[in-house]
């Protein structure tokens, strides 16, 4: 009975035999028809599967930088030029299942197991808070200490908890195993921002040859997670493909599957999509060659690809990607990055990057005073804004303001209120100058209105206040 429900589930989100005909006819990407699909992406309503199909084989390079140039202008028409930065907190790496592709998995004997007591998790929130951070993503395996998952429960209360001098964590996000819905319930209780849950990969075969152990070879059970989620009262949701596991075509596909269906039945797509690219991982061997490598050319289109088809979801990028990929992507469709990230749990108080314990290597190892250096050089305004979360602005709420393009209102002045605190609080004097020529570049360009918003939010910042949004 409970299989059969199962089975329906999966067949009602994720439908392979559309997305295989849609594949296999042949697609006309005949420079007419590319211009026709950029055309109607510019009007910000999204795309359908067919047209996602109809750009996802173009390679002539200058509907190559058409696709680009339409990536960048749907991001900056909805979100600004803000770039919204985050910090990972791997609070545990042990876990039940056995992903073949995972330094945690349960069968690899080359991780030290560790899961941080709350009095660890203090520390190392302590130390992002001082290093600038206000936001996080909780990370774990799937399997929790002997209390289980209230376990995960108190680590959201023990970050709330911690304050030093003006800072605090305003926001968490977690990325955690798929819950029942009373404990999603609980979930929400405990004020999480964003859930989030990657899929790795909707493709049913290579689900089940990637994934040989433990609770996560139930691929219904993960693909109703988001379902269970919203029924819970988590609006945000944040999904996510492992590229490299599948064809990236199939990928978006089924991504654009799940999403119209989490439309169809809440009314709401998914708050962020999440792009992480195979990487190496200790003691596994399909991590450092992937199945289905995904290049970098391929990559930036996946990025734009997605920008211009679901425009009012958040993308996010990892350190997993070099500094250089993580560049390119931010003109065609970025709106989060983590930075100054550790995989490992108690890596930030230990200092370690790629110690035993770590989930997968890193691409971009630069402290996170660089990165905002960096992204501020390249003209995009840091935020640590957590605006919208504190003031119910989520789920359709959020979606109302962001598809007519009226989010940035609000994005850009609070990306520049949280970003002065950043360089007033926590900054080098390097990055203080470069952050202070950016606001002095960015005001002026600003409409009227959020001019006088940012300038008045800018000025309560200077005179000592914090913590100041619209
Ligand atoms: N254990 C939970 C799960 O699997 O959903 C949540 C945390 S898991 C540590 C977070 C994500 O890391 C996974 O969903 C997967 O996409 C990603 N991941 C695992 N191994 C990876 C690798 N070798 N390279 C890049 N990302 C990886
Ligand atoms: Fe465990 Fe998640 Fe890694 Fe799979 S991806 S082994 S579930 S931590």
């Amino acid at each position: 009975m409970n299989m059969e429900k199962t089975m329906e589930d999966k067949g009602f989100i994720i439908q392979e035999t559309e997305i295989d005909h849609i594949l296999s006819k042949k697609i006309t990407s005949d420079a007419a028809k590319v211009r026709d699909v950029l055309a109607k992406a510019r009007e910000l309503k999204g795309l359908s599967l067919e047209d996602v199909a109809v750009l996802a084989p173009v390679s002539d390079p200058d509907l190559l930088s058409e696709l680009f140039a339409s990536a960048r202008y749907v991001k900056e028409t909805i979100y600004g030029q803000r770039l919204v930065i985050f910090a990972p907190l791997y609070i545990s790496n042990f876990c039940k299942n056995e992903c073949t592709y995972c330094a945690f998995r349960v069968r690899n004997p080359l991780v030290q197991r560790r899961a941080l007591t709350q009095a660890e998790i203090a520390r190392e929130v302590q130390i992002l808070i001082e290093q600038g951070h206000k936001r996080i993503l909780l990370v774990a395996g799937e399997s929790y200490p002997d209390e289980g998952f209230p376990y995960v429960l108190h680590a959201i209360d023990t970050i709330y908890s911690v304050k030093s001098k003006n800072g605090e964590i305003r926001r968490v996000n977690v990325n955690i195993a798929p819950l029942t819905l009373a404990e999603f319930k609980e979930l929400k209780e405990a004020k999480i921002g964003t859930y989030q849950l990657f899929q790795e990969t909707y493709h049913g075969d290579t689900y089940k040859k990637v994934h040989l152990g433990g609770k996560k070879r139930d691929y219904n059970w993960r693909v109703t997670a988001m379902d269970r989620a919203m029924e819970a009262g988590i609006n945000d949701v944040g999904i996510g493909v492992l590229f490299g596991l599948f064809d990236w075509r199939f990928e978006i596909l089924a991504m654009m599957q799940h999403i119209r269906h989490l439309e169809d039945r809440f009314g709401v797509g998914p708050h962020t999509i999440s792009v992480p690219r195979l990487e190496p991982a200790t003691g596994s061997d399909i991590a450092a060659q992937p199945p289905f490598p995904v290049s970098d050319l391929d990559f930036r289109k996946i990025v734009a690809i997605l920008r211009l088809a679901v425009p009012y979801t958040g993308i996010i990028m990892s350190t997993r990607e070099t500094p250089n990929i993580r560049r390119e992507t931010f003109a065609l469709g970025v709106s989060q990055i983590s930075a100054g990230s550790r995989t490992n749990p108690g890596g930030y108080f230990e200092g370690e990057e790629e110690s035993v314990g770590g989930q997968f290597s890193l691409g971009d190892h630069r402290p996170l005073d660089e990165v905002i250096r960096d992204v501020a050089t390249l003209g995009y305004i840091p935020s640590f804004c957590t605006a919208c979360y504190r003031l119910g602005r989520t789920g359709a709420d959020f979606m109302d303001l962001a598809k007519p393009g009226e989010i940035k209102e609000h994005c850009d002045p609070n990306a520049l209120s949280t970003f002065l605190e950043y360089l007033m609080d926590y900054a080098t004097p390097e990055t203080r100058q470069e952050g202070e020529t950016l606001i002095a570049r960015v005001l002026p360009q600003m409409t009227g209105k959020q001019q006088k918003i940012s300038q008045k939010m800018l000025d309560r910042i200077r005179a000592g206040k914090r913590d100041v949004f619209c």
